[in-house]
């Protein structure tokens, strides 16, 4: 083997999962086909759950130290959910996509793991006791696992002969990168009588600390072949058709056309390949999720491949992944259908969408309703399936952030191992018998006891009996 982990792609998703076999251990190889790093945004907005994730990992401190990243206001279909804003820690925050790459680029390269460009990945085969990848370049590289994070277009996908069943994409939009003057538009979803739309919010600072904005727009006869070029007249007509004279387009830095395609693969490990991020689904970019997704499918990831490849992963660990993951994105794609419709993106005028979108804004003064939907795109509701939820409200979900005197529990995961919270120090001996996988934070704690597995999710709580087949279940046999 030339590594444990060959991991393809350096977007968000692979570098975010480089970081987690880091952690966990284990030698990994990050590749991709580009020379450089993109310097242009795709994803803008992040959401309380990945920035959380990024916070247990210690990392969410110097990223955010890397820029100015205003915190914005989630939405829903366009309509602004302000309660969610003192919801949790971390609200929604801007930081832009090359921001997140950039910072963990350099972090793994710092750390030995650089990513090794120029590498177009062209031919995968496993076999029994590993995979062999071949590259553009005339390099190969063999190991015991493989993970595709190369994006919506996946190769490795297409070598697998992987289902991606879904819709293919009806209309497009366009998504540009811009400064704007006139009237300041930090965070905006407007629309005109007549149907046209345009989304704003802000996607940090060029390079001469002047803001950027995110624009996305569309309307009647605004839906055009995905490959024809967006241009700048294109761009004011659509400000104009919304804004009128109020709002200047200054520079065009980027742009892009999107369908709303939506697709996601039926099975996310093919063997010892896995699928992940884009490369597992994708869906038009409404709301903030795609990139929120697919770095949560590396935090849920990085940890089992690690057991796995250091023997002591439980014979379904791995499997966990799909069962996991899979209904989370489904979900995604579901509500960005959901949302789709409701923002009338054709500008079609439906006067029984119109009726639908304003008994929808209406509900959403309901603080149970925005509550809902916050759950849903922050990732903060997500609850995975697993023995012990149906008795326990916390379990399946992300851990709280428990007082333990001199620390707070998720500084804890930082380490990337099992937590088990015991402020009663009742299961010291128990949790002796996982040295390495799990740590225990005991006496002093004032918490309820629980036990968190690296990824940040409660894995075990209430029933004391229950845990040590819960530690068996995630952390694998005692030594
Ligand atoms: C306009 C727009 C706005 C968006 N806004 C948001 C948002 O606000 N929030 C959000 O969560 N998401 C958003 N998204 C979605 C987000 O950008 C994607 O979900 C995210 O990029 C997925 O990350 P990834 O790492 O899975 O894939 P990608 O970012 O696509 O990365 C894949 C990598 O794989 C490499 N690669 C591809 N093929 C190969 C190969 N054969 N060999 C080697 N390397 C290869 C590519 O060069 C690339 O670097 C937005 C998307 C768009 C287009």
């Amino acid at each position: 083997m030339d590594t444990e982990v060959l991991v393809v792609g350096a977007g968000p998703t692979g570098l975010t999962l480089a970081h987690e076999l880091r952690l966990a251990g284990v030698s990994a190889v990050l590749v991709d086909k580009l020379a450089q790093r993109s310097t242009l945004s795709k994803a803008g907005g992040v959401q309380s759950r990945t920035q959380e994730a990024f916070d247990q990992r210690g990392l969410l401190e110097p990223l955010l130290a890397t820029g100015n990243f205003p915190i914005g206001t989630a939405h829903f279909a366009g309509i602004t959910l302000p309660l969610t804003r003192e919801r949790h820690r971390h609200p929604w925050r801007s930081i832009p996509q090359v921001a997140i790459e950039g910072f963990l680029e350099e972090h793994l390269a710092a750390r030995g793991i650089p990513v090794r460009r120029d590498h177009e990945l062209i031919g995968v085969a496993q076999d029994g006791d590993g995979v062999t990848a071949t590259f553009a370049n005339g390099g190969v590289v063999r190991s015991r696992y493989l993970v595709a994070a190369d994006g919506g277009r996946s190769t490795v996908r297409s070598l697998l002969g992987a289902e991606f069943p879904g819709r293919p994409g009806t209309m497009t939009t366009v998504a540009a990168d811009v400064r704007l003057g006139g009237e300041d538009l930090a965070m905006t979803h407007a629309r005109s009588a007549d149907g046209h739309w345009v989304s704003v919010f802000p996607l940090g600072t060029d390079p001469q600390g002047r803001p950027l904005r995110r624009l996305s727009l569309g309307g009647p006869g605004r839906s055009l072949p995905r490959e024809a070029p967006v241009t700048e007249d294109e761009i004011r007509d659509g400000l104009r058709a919304v804004f009128g004279s109020r709002v200047r387009l200054l520079d065009l830095r980027y742009a892009r056309r999107i369908t709303n395609a939506a697709r996601q693969a039926a099975r996310y490990r093919h063997g010892r390949v896995f699928l992940a991020g884009d490369a597992a689904h994708v869906h038009l970019p409404i709301g903030a999720q795609g990139m929120n997704t697919g770095i949560q499918d590396a935090l849920n990831l990085g940890w089992k491949l690690g057991a796995a490849v250091h023997g002591w992963a439980p014979e379904h660990l791995l499997d966990t992944y799909h069962a996991e993951r899979h209904p989370v994105a489904a979900a995604v794609l579901r509500n960005v259908q959901a949302q789709s419709l409701l923002m009338d993106q054709q500008g079609t005028g439906d006067p029984d969408l119109v009726a639908a979108k304003e008994l929808f804004a209406a509900l959403t003064h309901l603080p149970a309703v925005q509550y809902h939907l916050d759950d849903m795109l922050s990732g903060m509701g997500i609850r995975y399936p697993m023995p012990g939820a149906e008795d326990h409200p916390s379990v399946g979900l992300p851990a709280p952030d428990h007082d333990l005197g001199p620390l707070r529990s998720h500084k804890l995961l930082r380490r990337g191992r099992g937590v088990l919270i015991d402020p009663a120090d009742r299961f010291a001996k128990l949790a002796a018998l996982w040295p390495g996988r799990v740590d225990r934070a005991g006496r002093g704690a004032e918490a309820e006891p629980m036990l968190i597995r690296p990824d940040g999710y409660v894995c075990w709580a209430g029933n004391p009996d229950d845990l040590e087949p819960a530690l068996g279940h995630w952390f694998g046999e005692p030594q």
